[in-house]
């Protein structure tokens, strides 16, 4: 008798195979039933998420009108929600030492001709001043997992490190942390450390699947693995990052599996993950993604991220730049709220570029433009860049952050905060082109914001930063 609980502080009990197993067959049944297709469309209008079921069924449908109804709605949700900002971040592997055996990622223990590298206390400073000299206010550390190499200490310490460097204009606000799971205690640490975020990806919510995938090493112990949030949350932090790596198993498994971690947290802690990342497989040094079998194409991926978008209107979205600029444009108007930027994903890669005949790049980047680019062409698609790292400065995390959302006092609070710190942007950094263009949408975009007082504040921080002022927010 198989139970499904999503209370349950048990990975097999609140990600049931069985339970999945049922949703995926109740979708394939249901996936032509226009009463019940256009039922759960309605529930989903009133902006207050799906279970995993209902979202199951719109993923599997494949009728062309209820299609299109999804994608308005994510849209519409998407800009009522998060409106047209899009918050910047970049990725900073500190270390590719890893003991596990991951047969999908180039860091596995068995590869022997990837050199293995960890930046030293000065190599993470030089790193974090070439971060920030492009721009970048927020960071997601990345590290393989090796107790030797890469203890907590380690982390610890880089966090510390990077919090500390002022190098002409330039801050690193908030640091996200995605290393392998770990102890309460430990989590402890990176709370008290001040970490954003507390990144990490299941890979795949499929137990079977996950045991071939991870043949070896502490990570190979699946329940560990998928209770590492709860243990996160226990430790403290109360904005966790889900994820799942599209392309090692079946997408529609993953999707339900993952809906069925976020109702687990809503239910055990109040609330459910803060951000919800969509990776995707990439070939990597002694990894060939087109070897598995379950890749997604651009289309089911938009879909995918579209059906996320409505399931759980609160969660941010996160896409990397493991997909290319035509595959960003789509997504970001269909659910993402925050994208990478100028990314490098070796050891070290900020100061030296990788040597072709030395590939030691976490995966291949198919974005490869620098962040001024990227700011440019999303200003240029209507977005407004943020910088923005407020909400957890200012305590708002977890179920305070989610409050903010719900209130819809979005647009006199980040929507203000993106402008300010867009403005940091183009005056220290940007190229003059990108400068002449975020002026004029800063003018335009002030206009948006309904409170008067605010709008105020607003002009006269943008005069102070000018005249060299930094790190207003409200
Ligand atoms: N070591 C940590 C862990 O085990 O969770 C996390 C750090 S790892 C650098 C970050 C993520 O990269 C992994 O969780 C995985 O999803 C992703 N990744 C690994 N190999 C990849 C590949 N070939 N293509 C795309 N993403 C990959």
């Amino acid at each position: 008798m198989w139970k499904y609980d999503p209370k349950s502080e048990k990975a097999d009990e609140f990600i049931n195979h069985e339970e999945i197993m049922e949703t995926l067959a109740y979708a394939q049944e249901h996936k032509a039933d226009r009463v019940l297709l256009e039922e759960i469309l309605s529930k989903a209008k009133e902006r207050k998420g799906l279970s995993h079921r209902d979202a199951s069924v719109l993923l599997a449908c494949e009728e062309e009108s209820i299609n299109e109804e999804i994608f308005r709605l994510a849209k519409q949700i998407k800009q009522d929600f998060y409106g047209n900002r899009i918050v910047l971040f970049a990725p900073l592997y500190l270390s590719n030492y890893c003991v596990n055996g991951c047969t999908y990622c180039p860091y596995h223990a068995v590869n022997h001709h990837m050199p293995r590298k960890k930046l030293t206390q000065e190599e993470v400073r030089r790193e974090v001043i070439a971060l920030q000299d492009m721009g970048h206010k927020r960071l997601a550390i990345e590290s393989g997992e090796d107790p030797v190499h890469n203890p907590i200490e380690y982390i610890l310490e880089c966090v510390n490190t990077i919090y500390g460097i002022h190098h002409k204009n330039g801050a690193i606000r908030r640091v996200n942390v995605n290393i392998a799971a770990t102890t309460v205690e430990n989590y402890k640490r990176l709370k008290e450390a001040e970490i954003g975020t507390y990144i990490l990806f299941q890979e795949t919510y499929h137990k079977e699947g996950y045991r071939q995938l991870h043949p070896t090493g502490p990570k190979s112990d699946y329940n560990y693995h998928t209770e590492a949030m709860d243990r996160a949350m226990q430790g403290g932090i109360d904005d966790v990052g889900c994820g799942v790596l599209f392309g090692l198993d079946k997408y529609r498994y993953e999707f339900a599996g993952l809906l069925m971690h976020a109702e687990h947290l809503e239910a055990v802690f109040g609330v459910g993950p803060h951000t919800i990342s969509v990776p995707r497989l990439r070939n990597a040094d002694d990894i060939d993604a087109s070897a598995f079998t379950n890749g997604i194409s651009d289309e089911t991926f938009a879909k995918l991220v579209a059906c996320i978008r409505i399931a759980v209107p609160y969660t941010g979205m996160i896409v990397s730049t493991r997909e290319n600029v035509k595959c960003r444009e789509r997504v970001l108007e269909l659910g993402i709220s925050q994208i990478s930027g100028g990314s490098r994903t070796s050891v070290g890669g900020y100061v030296e570029p990788e040597p072709e005949d030395e590939k030691s790049e976490q995966f291949d980047v198919m974005d490869n433009r620098t962040l001024d680019e990227v700011i440019c062409w999303l200003m240029e698609l209507g977005y407004v860049p943020s910088f923005c790292t407020a909400c957890y400065r200012e305590g708002r995390t977890g179920d305070r952050f989610m409050s903010l959302c719900k209130s819809g006092q979005i647009q006199n609070c980040c929507h203000p905060n993106a402008l300010m710190t867009l403005k940091e942007y183009l005056v220290d950094y940007a190229l003059p082109h990108t400068r002449e263009v975020g002026e004029a949408l800063i003018q335009a975009e002030l206009g948006t914001i309904p409170k008067e007082q605010v709008r105020k504040i607003v002009m006269e921080n943008l005069v102070n930063i000018e005249k060299g002022q930094r790190d207003f927010r409200f």
